[in-house]
């Protein structure tokens, strides 16, 4: 009798699924918390609500071991690090990127670095930091400040950079876009995504563009890249000096994969836009009220996105699309709360009280 444990079916991760793809040896140590194959969700009442009559799927990489699809490249990342004897790994995060290096530290069994813009994370990101027994580092200053000082440490002391600098960043998350491809048979006609660091859709298109060249598939989405209105520094073709926005994950005024991102949206046709606060918040709870899928604040700007460009016309009618939704909705408890409409009731505890309470909002 096979069980799930010593069966071949069992999967193992995204590096042992996609390693003739990626960057490993034959007898490397593999660390793994078998991230990667997440659901691609076909949306089915907004798509109605606003009257498209093609398909959107969400790509829910809040479902990855620690939250964001920031896993994927970690996984890679620790791996080669691990392999090539490092003992320590050290990232300037917006806080997905330090829960995940913190997780795969412990799981490789290394040491942790991570610095963080003082006040600037969200809670349930710091809690997974100081959970998997990283050094939190606060500094008063933004990602961006963080971000060369690791780059500047790095030269200075011997801990592996895991940011997405780490080229094998990028070949981790491409894989995503291999699971797209293999989920629908096809690409889609277009990719839209939330850009910060710009890592992620440099590491789509990677993806996309391997595929598509191996002959795995034939075509390729035109890819939608999303800033917040504070921190764009894509839609003001320069580096953003204070960037700011409620979606802090992407918080990001100097982005370090700005080539391979502008040529990304170039290759493919695409372009970058920008949403508001307020209509990234909208979204998030739409997405979570009409579909019952609950992302962070940053991941919903992918879709508040397309929602525009829909209405612009700038994606065409009947066409399939694809939103990553980047990180998981709990991360960020203190700005669901905040946003919530209903307050919450607080009645006697009998069930007169508690049949008026249900009645009333029947
Ligand atoms: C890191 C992150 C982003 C931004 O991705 P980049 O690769 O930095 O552009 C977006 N959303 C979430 C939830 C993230 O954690």
């Amino acid at each position: 009798m096979t069980t799930a444990n010593n069966s071949n079916q069992h999967y193992k991760g995204l590096i042992n699924r996609y390693k003739k793809y990626l960057p490993v040896k034959e007898g490397d140590k593999i660390i793994s918390l078998s991230e990667g194959n997440t659901p691609l969700i076909k949306l089915e009442n907004i798509p109605k609500q606003i009257g498209f009559d093609g398909s959107i799927y969400v790509k829910y990489e809040g479902l990855n071991p620690t939250g964001s699809f920031k896993d994927r490249g970690m996984t890679m990342a620790v791996t080669r690090a691990v392999n090539e004897g490092s003992v320590a790994i050290i990232c300037a995060s917006t806080g997905n990127t330090s829960a995940a290096a913190a997780a795969y530290a412990a799981r490789a069994g290394i040491r942790a670095f991570v610095l963080i813009p003082e006040g600037k994370i969200a809670m349930g990101k710091l809690a997974q930091a100081m959970m998997h027994g990283a050094t939190v580092i606060q500094i008063k200053g933004n990602f961006d400040e963080g971000m060369s000082l690791v780059k500047e440490v790095a030269d200075h002391a011997p801990v592996t950079i895991v940011n997405s600098i780490n080229p094998y960043r990028l070949q981790g998350q491409k894989t995503a876009a291999f699971e797209i491809i293999e989920d629908l048979r096809e690409a889609p006609d277009y990719h839209c995504l939330p850009v910060g660091n710009a890592g992620n859709i440099s590491a789509y298109w990677l993806g996309y563009s391997e595929f598509y060249d191996k002959k795995q598939v034939k075509n390729k989405p035109i890819m939608a890249g999303y800033q917040a209105t504070g921190a764009a520094p894509f839609i003001h073709n320069k580096p953003i000096k204070n960037p700011e926005t409620i979606a802090t994950a992407i918080r990001i005024g100097n982005p370090q994969s700005w080539d391979m991102a502008v040529n990304a949206t170039v290759e493919s046709g695409g372009w970058f836009e920008q949403r508001t606060d307020e209509q990234i918040l909208y979204t998030q709870k739409l997405l979570a009220q009409k579909e019952g899928i609950f992302c962070e604040p940053a991941s919903a700007i992918s879709l508040s996105g397309a929602i525009a460009d829909i209405k612009s016309g700038k994606i065409k009618q009947g066409s399939n699309i694809v939103c990553t939704l980047t990180g998981h909705g709990l991360k960020d408890p203190d700005t669901a709360i905040s946003q919530s409409t209903k307050p919450m009731k607080t009645i006697n505890a009998t069930l007169d009280d508690v049949k008026r309470a249900i009645i009333r909002e029947l």
